[in-house]
């Protein structure tokens, strides 16, 4: 899952399609990924919960939220489903969650080194 994260991040079009499940793929699937990718900026990855996934399951779910700016700030909070099969982890799908707002006092998720008061927050 960080794996897919860190594409979205760097535009790797062909390993966001490798890893997401053949039965999944859909036509136009590249031009919108690279749609995506050249209008968004990915500013950080925060995993809320796991459940399997581990060396000996086939299956595995990750909660998480990607924080970007397009250039507007906001997060995909989602719940991903993944499967392995011959050894490789596609994503399945996902579920897409209410967003959430952080402690007013916590560090801002996009990494200033701030309060989220004082950073996005404001
Ligand atoms: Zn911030």
């Amino acid at each position: 899952m960080r794996s897919r994260y860190t594409a979205y991040h760097q535009g790797d079009i062909d390993y966001l399609i490798a890893t997401h499940h053949p039965t999944q793929r859909y036509g136009g699937q590249r031009a919108a990924i690279g749609q995506s990718v050249a209008t968004t900026t990915w500013l950080g990855l925060r995993v809320i919960a796991t459940e399997a996934g581990q060396a000996a399951d086939s299956k595995g779910v990750v909660e998480f939220i990607a924080y970007y700016a397009d250039p507007r700030p906001g997060q995909v909070h989602e719940r991903s489903r993944f499967v392995r099969q011959k050894q490789r982890w596609f994503y399945l799908d996902g579920d897409a969650l209410p967003p959430v707002e952080p402690k007013r006092s916590a560090p801002c998720w996009c990494g200033s080194g701030q309060k989220y008061k004082a950073c996005h927050g404001r």
